[in-house]
């Protein structure tokens, strides 16, 4: 536009005399100018910081000729040579190229009164001038600086909460896995009443624990704004039946009626996100139980209208319980805000429940409302216009829902599943589980073991691989073993990561499903029984699996033998107390020596890896390997290398610098002892083995 105009006012100036013709000359080596930097803009996608200075120069060049070919008139360009410079700040945010524009224009400021005697006989409006070249881009370029400090905060505040996310995410769900499945077969192994009790109790609280961290999790994703929906056909009894399943058997254990009803005129399915969809539902439905003494809760999902393509549908659920001031009303629906009588009437609860379904209402389309008088019950409902899912079979789901019943599935077995896992402790749980269940149960520790395994043109029904593993990812994993067979077995990953780029990045790779540590035995036998087609497989013994005898009951009197002498033991680097719960976990005599030579090996690794990155002052690569050492070290009670790994985990880039040497030495003692320990405990239990 500005070349346009400087070349139609050069033509028509010279046509008609009113430019001279050195105004004629700048105003066509100003466009010409222009045109070549348009040119080279559009033929490259990012400019160069040496382009950028060029015309950073060459602006305030022209800006000058201007200045100095018009006479009197040049005053009027003086201010050009400001946009220009404070320009180049704004718009690439650098203070050097702000610094360059300004050092150019002062410096052709300065040439005016030596080169035109006009300028020379109007010095006080040449100081002016320069005044302003100096002070104004000064001032703007101190306000760019502060501008650009407050963007990169910012950024890396969204970039610690991220991490801060993923890492509460994975850092609270890894050791809850390990605790829900100590519990689950507990559960199962229980020689009393009250055993079986507690383990009840472990598990009901782990569950707790693990909806207040999917509750943070939800929240965050939501409230990212980067959410996005995955719509796919589901039948809407099907999700009636997800909610019902979660909360009828909270509400008879109150003794309330619970009524679940769907329209009959719903026939066909829907394109639904379901996830967010049952999250909702639960939410509402789970605070109507958990705000209702007497009476009755119902579920209800109504058709408002239907076209040929949608319906538009209310979901909504009532209660008879103790209800909602109006002032209360409107504000439960903001994050951690519990109403007053809620909160005196129920302990538990973060006050994110009804956050996060307005925001997956909202996401779907719909506006989250309530109706309620204290004393008289509540009724929270929602419209969706939900689109007609042309009439096909439900695809599968993409995931195993979190959210899905607590009724257990009961369980197939004889399944011939291949699990791999770099964190020994979690394989040699997972496994127990799954060999409880009949299963039989090869395991790997490595991608790269997980694939030789597989070259062996064994077969398996299932797959079940973490996403993390050292060597490689699971992703990377599952691609090349797919790509060398013709019916692959359907996998699962196993991950910690419950962050939204994972679940993504997860969706892609061709897997059934995705499992999220802690993982639940209860979605673990639904993938299982949904996925895992006996084959021939299945009827092979596998030569590779080491599985001992599913037995069940050896423990009790000599469980407590083995207790009481690990008791006298004196391991001041493990808490015995620790080594005799997982004593009590095995089913065979041999558990605890395998799980601790499986523990001595990680230990090794992972302390070689922290002082190989100590040693090469990668204070990221120490942190992380630091993080590795105290997983495998809590699973076992390593108490005092646990510390030390924590320590150099919370250290900083500097601390880490300066404390190389002495970091190092203390984790090459700590860990020399802690397996030392180790060993003691090994000698000692299998010495107790063969006493048997
Ligand atoms: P939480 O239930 O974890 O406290 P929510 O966000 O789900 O958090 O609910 C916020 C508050 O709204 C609750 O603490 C409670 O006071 C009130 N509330 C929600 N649902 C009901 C209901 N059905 N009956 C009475 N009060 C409710």
């Amino acid at each position: 536009m500005v070349c346009a105009l400087v070349l139609t006012l050069c033509s028509v100036g010279a046509a008609s005399n009113w430019l001279t013709a050195p105004q004629v000359a700048v105003g066509t080596l100003h466009l010409g100018y222009a045109l070549v930097f348009y040119w080279i803009q559009r033929r490259k996608k990012q400019i160069s910081e040496r382009l950028l200075f060029t015309t950073a120069i060459l602006d305030a060049a022209c800006i000058f000729g201007w200045v100095m070919v018009t006479g009197p008139f040049g005053i009027l360009f003086t201010p050009l040579l400001n946009f220009s410079t404070i320009g180049y700040g704004m718009r690439t945010g650098s203070r050097k190229v702000l610094r360059v524009s300004q050092g150019a224009a002062f410096f052709f400021a300065c040439l005016v009164p030596l080169l035109s005697p006009m300028w020379a006989t109007h010095m006080i409006g040449w100081g002016a001038v320069i005044l302003a070249v100096v002070i104004v881009p000064w001032y703007a370029g101190e306000l760019t600086k502060q501008f650009k400090a407050a963007i990169e905060f910012a950024e890396r505040e969204s970039q610690a909460k991220s991490e801060l996310l993923a890492r509460v995410s994975h850092e609270l769900r890894t050791p809850l896995g390990g605790i829900t499945h100590a519990a689950e077969l507990l559960r199962v192994e229980a020689s009393t009443v009250r055993n079986a009790d507690l383990s009840k109790t472990i598990l009901d609280l782990s569950e707790h624990l693990l909806a207040e961290i999917n509750d943070l999790l939800d929240q965050s994703k939501l409230t990212s704004g980067k959410m996005t929906l995955s719509p796919e056909p589901h039948p809407l009894e099907r999700v009636l039946e997800i909610v019902s399943a979660s909360i009828e058997s909270r509400a008879q254990a109150k003794g309330l009626l619970f009524h679940a009803r769907i329209d009959p005129r719903l026939t066909s399915q829907v394109l639904i996100d379901d996830h967010w969809l049952v999250r909702a539902l639960i939410n509402l439905a789970g605070n109507a139980v958990k705000f209702t003494d007497a009476g009755s809760i119902s579920l209800n999902f109504i058709l408002l209208s239907e076209s040929l393509d949608d319906y538009v549908i209310r979901f909504s659920v009532h209660d008879t319980g103790i209800g909602i001031s109006p002032s209360d009303q409107s504000k439960i629906f903001n994050p951690f805000v519990q109403a007053e009588s809620g909160r005196r009437h129920a302990s538990e609860g973060t006050g994110l429940g009804l956050a996060i379904s307005q925001e997956a209402v909202r996401l779907m389309g719909g506006d989250l409302c309530v109706a309620s008088t204290p004393g008289g019950g509540s009724h929270f409902w929602f419209d969706l216009r939900l689109e007609k899912a042309p009439d096909a079979p439900a695809v599968p789901t993409s995931s195993v829902p979190t959210t899905a019943p607590t009724k257990l599935t009961p369980p197939v077995s004889g399944r011939r599943i291949l699990l791999v896992d770099d964190n020994s402790t979690n394989l040699f749980l997972l496994k127990e589980l799954l060999q409880q269940d009949g299963h039989s149960v090869v395991t790997a520790s490595s991608g790269a073991s997980a694939l030789t395994i597989l070259s062996h043109g064994d077969r398996f029904d299932l797959l079940l691989l973490d996403y993390n593993l050292s060597d490689m990812a699971g992703t990377q994993l599952l691609q090349i073993y797919r790509m060398g067979v013709a019916q692959p077995a359907p996998a699962f990953f196993l991950t910690a990561d419950a962050t939204l780029v994972t679940e993504r990045k997860l969706g892609e790779t061709g897997a059934r499903g995705v499992l999220t540590k802690p993982i639940r035995i209860a979605d673990l036998r639904r993938a299982i029984q949904n996925e895992a087609r006996p084959t021939a497989a299945t009827s092979k013994v596998c030569a590779l699996d080491q599985a001992s005898p599913l037995t069940s009951d050896w423990q009790t009197e000599d469980d407590q033998k083995v207790g009481k002498h690990l008791r006298a033991v004196s391991v001041t680097y493990i808490d015995p107390a620790v080594i005799q719960r997982l004593q009590s976990l095995g089913r065979s005599k041999t558990f605890l020596i395998e799980m601790l030579s499986r523990a001595k090996a990680d230990i090794n690794r992972s302390t070689e890896a922290v002082a190989a990155a100590l040693q090469h002052q990668d204070a990221g690569a120490a942190r992380d390997a630091a993080h590795a050492l105290k997983g495998v070290c809590l699973e076992i009670g390593a108490i005092r290398l646990t510390n030390v790994s924590l320590a150099i985990m919370r250290s900083d880039d500097a601390q880490l610098e300066s404390q190389t040497a002495k970091m190092r030495t203390n984790l090459r003692d700590v860990a020399s002892n802690t397996l030392a320990a180790i060993d003691g405990i090994i000698t000692q239990q299998t010495q107790i083995a063969a006493s048997f």
